[in-house]
């Protein structure tokens, strides 16, 4: 498939919602290897947690940078926007590059989140002795929060105000990342996994923009720079799709299983000698206090009131978790609702109003009815006319 589709959910949802999706995508063979899916169930009664935080997005990207505080060389690494998992080893590897380029036998990393514990755990391999400093350790920080896809380039920057060279940095981080991910995949608990990913629409391929779509921020969108990496999305024929639909396509997509992953990437640091020390910094002043020749900044959103980057945006996202079903292992997008399988339950995120939904939204508040909403547009996909999983699928 060309254009969007290839990298993120995102670039999916908002094709999806244009018919973008299944326009041009190839049509899988009849016949092929035959499986039966078993139905999400989805029942606002199943709801068992709604998670809500927001993406640190910063319109140039993600600040990945050294500045000088008193003795202490600072390495910021925040910024991520919806990419933070994703991009999380290759931003953390340019970060641990500039942090030894001063030769410190000892790293200081502030923040527990995804940027932190990778910064840590590759500021180990490149053989420094590392403490973690946070207020929140996973699972209590955003990042625990997130949906679990790889989605590089989602909310990542806007494509009119991304830094010189930007796109460039961002394939590199792309490209590490994705190869960093791959180790692992097929440990106990599966930390990343890939599964399948069906979009079901409820209309043809359309060919050009629907009148009255708003047009939100300007997101830039670079998965084409890595179109090599990800498979292409399928038309599946309509007597083998799973879903009685105008059109069904299906993909697969790299999955993290955040609670596992967070756990493998927390005994990881430890196992290696690493420390935790639990501070909330007021101020940069604080963090110099510390003593330390090299400090690595992780701190996400908070570093919007720590350093006062005024530049970070808030975009709020919530989730709802369903529970478990661990005989499900495929993703679906539906009408600006997203289902991923994760182990630790069913994730349901809505995205009513496309990709500027929650943009400047600092609140963490849930919201139940934003999820009732999408569980119960979900349900619909399980239940008369559309639903046909249950039979042999190609
Ligand atoms: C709904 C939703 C879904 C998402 N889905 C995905 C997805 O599928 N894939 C993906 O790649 N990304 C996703 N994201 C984005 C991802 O969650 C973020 O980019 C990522 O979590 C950012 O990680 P971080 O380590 O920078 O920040 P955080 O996880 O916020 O960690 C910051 C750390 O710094 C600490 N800290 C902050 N301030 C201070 C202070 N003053 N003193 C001491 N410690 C401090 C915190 O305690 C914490 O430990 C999603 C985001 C949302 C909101």
């Amino acid at each position: 498939m060309s254009g969007p589709g290839l990298v993120g959910r995102r670039r999916l949802l908002q094709a999806s919602l244009l018919g973008g999706v299944l326009a041009g995508c190839s049509t899988a063979p009849r016949g092929s290897t035959a499986t039966a899916l078993v139905p999400i169930r989805a029942q606002t009664d199943r709801i068992m947690d709604l998670t809500v935080c927001v993406r640190p997005f910063r319109p140039a990207g993600p600040r990945i940078e050294t500045e000088r505080l008193g003795d202490t060389l600072i390495v910021h690494n925040y910024g991520h926007g919806g990419s933070g998992w994703s991009l999380s080893w290759g931003s953390s590897a340019r970060a641990v590059q500039m942090a030894m380029a001063a030769s410190p036998a000892e790293i200081a990393v502030i923040g527990c989140g995804a940027l932190g514990l990778t910064s840590a755990i590759l500021a180990q391999r490149a053989g420094a002795r590392v403490t973690i400093y946070a207020r929140e350790q996973l699972p209590q920080t955003r990042s625990a929060r997130a949906t679990g896809e790889w989605t590089p380039d989602s909310r990542i920057a806007l494509a009119h105000l991304a830094a010189p060279g930007f796109p460039e940095v961002w394939e590199e981080m792309a490209r590490n990342a994705f190869q960093s991910h791959r180790e692992y995949l097929g440990q106990p608990g599966a930390p990343v996994e890939w599964i399948e990913q069906y979009s079901v629409s409820d209309e043809l391929p359309a060919s050009s923009r629907p009148a009255g779509l708003r047009q939100g921020p300007d997101f830039a969108s670079y998965g084409q720079r890595i179109r090599d990496l990800m498979p292409k999305w399928q038309r599946l024929p309509a007597e083998s799709a799973p879903f009685e639909a105008a059109a069904v396509a299906r993909s697969e997509i790299m999955m993290f299983n955040i609670t596992q992953y967070g756990q493998t990437l927390t005994n990881n640091f430890l196992a290696a000698g690493g420390r935790f020390q639990q501070a909330d910094f007021q101020s940069p002043v604080q963090i110099a206090e510390l003593g330390k020749k090299v400090v690595i900044n992780c701190t996400g959103y908070g570093a919007r009131a720590l350093w006062q980057d005024e530049t970070l945006i808030p975009v709020r996202g919530q989730l709802a978790h369903l529970i478990p079903q661990p005989d499900v292992h495929y993703g679906v997008v539906y009408r600006e609702v997203l289902a991923v399988p994760r182990r630790d339950g069913i994730v349901v995120q809505s995205f009513e109003g496309g990709e500027e939904q929650g943009y400047g939204d600092g609140s963490e508040t849930p919201d139940r009815a934003e999820s009732e909403r999408a569980v119960t547009t979900l349900a619909q996909l399980f239940a008369p006319p559309y639903w046909r999983g249950g039979s042999q699928v190609a």
